[in-house]
């Protein structure tokens, strides 16, 4: 895969001592034809959501999520998943966008981000007001009969759980999954799609609070820069495209976010 290194900043223009991470940022987004975000769990840890990879405080800290959280515990002792997963829901239903998603929604807004992939379920980049939204996890926002496939908004999840603790559908007796992508789950086809869609025709792609380890949001970088595109970080922690970026802004993602907003004017 060739990448057009020469095109890109030299080590010494990355970090020039005249111009913050921010302003170098608003440069590549104004100079962008196409810019798409890609945002991980680090966008909503301002929020209040901690993330997993955060040792003790993550979600999945007391438990294994492969054991709890995925297709096959469902299907085989829902109460249990429920168990597991109904506080989680309850917890991520109270949460609300920071400054990190609302500078994103600004942005695109503003006309100069096309869209956001997120691999967060939390639908907060929603209720900021990002509309050109691909979900490559799912959302939390509705859950699914997994026998009718009626559909029901978070807030009526509630209702939906018998004596047992299971969420029952009220149309048939079928369980009611939450339209988020278990573990042992195969990704959703036409947001992957969608995904790479963006990233292969993408200028410039923001990553925001992702390490970029895990598929599908860690192969999507690279399609931009085979493109030609460039990449920029913002992010706490290193990613495996540290070499590979224009700019890196490291500070808090909803801080450094505000910032850029600002240097736009
Ligand atoms: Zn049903």
């Amino acid at each position: 895969m060739e990448r057009q290194v020469g095109a890109r900043p030299t080590a010494d223009s990355r970090r020039p001592s005249t111009r913050s991470g921010a302003e170098l940022l608003a440069e590549l987004i104004h100079g962008s034809g196409s810019t798409v975000a890609l945002t991980g769990a680090g966008i909503s840890v301002p929020s209040g959501i901690p993330d997993f990879r955060t040792p003790g405080e993550g979600i999945w800290s007391d438990v294994d999520p492969f054991e709890v959280a995925s297709i096959d515990a469902f299907r085989r002792d829902p109460k249990r998943f429920w168990d597991f997963y109904r506080p989680r829901f309850g917890m991520l239903g109270d949460k609300l966008p920071n400054p990190a998603h609302d500078a994103l929604a600004t942005l695109e807004a503003e006309g100069v981000l096309d869209a956001v992939i997120t691999q967060n379920i939390d639908r907060l980049h929603r209720a900021a007001g990002t509309r050109e939204l691909v979900e490559v996890h799912g959302s939390i926002a509705t859950s699914s009969c997994i026998t009718c496939g009626h559909s029901y908004d978070l807030d009526d999840v509630e209702g939906l759980f018998d004596s047992r603790g299971i969420a029952v559908c009220d149309v048939c007796p079928g369980l009611v999954k939450p339209d988020v992508v278990l573990f042992g789950e195969l990704l959703p086809v036409a947001a992957i799609e969608r995904a790479r869609e963006l990233a292969s025709a993408a200028d410039l792609m923001i990553c925001v609070g992702s390490s970029l380890e895990v598929f599908p949001a860690a192969g999507l970088p690279e399609l931009t820069l085979a493109h030609g595109g460039e990449i920029a970080l913002v992010t706490i922690g290193s990613t495996p495209y540290d070499r590979d970026d224009a700019v890196k802004l490291d500070g808090d993602v909803a801080v450094e976010l505000t910032a850029v907003l600002a240097a736009l004017g």
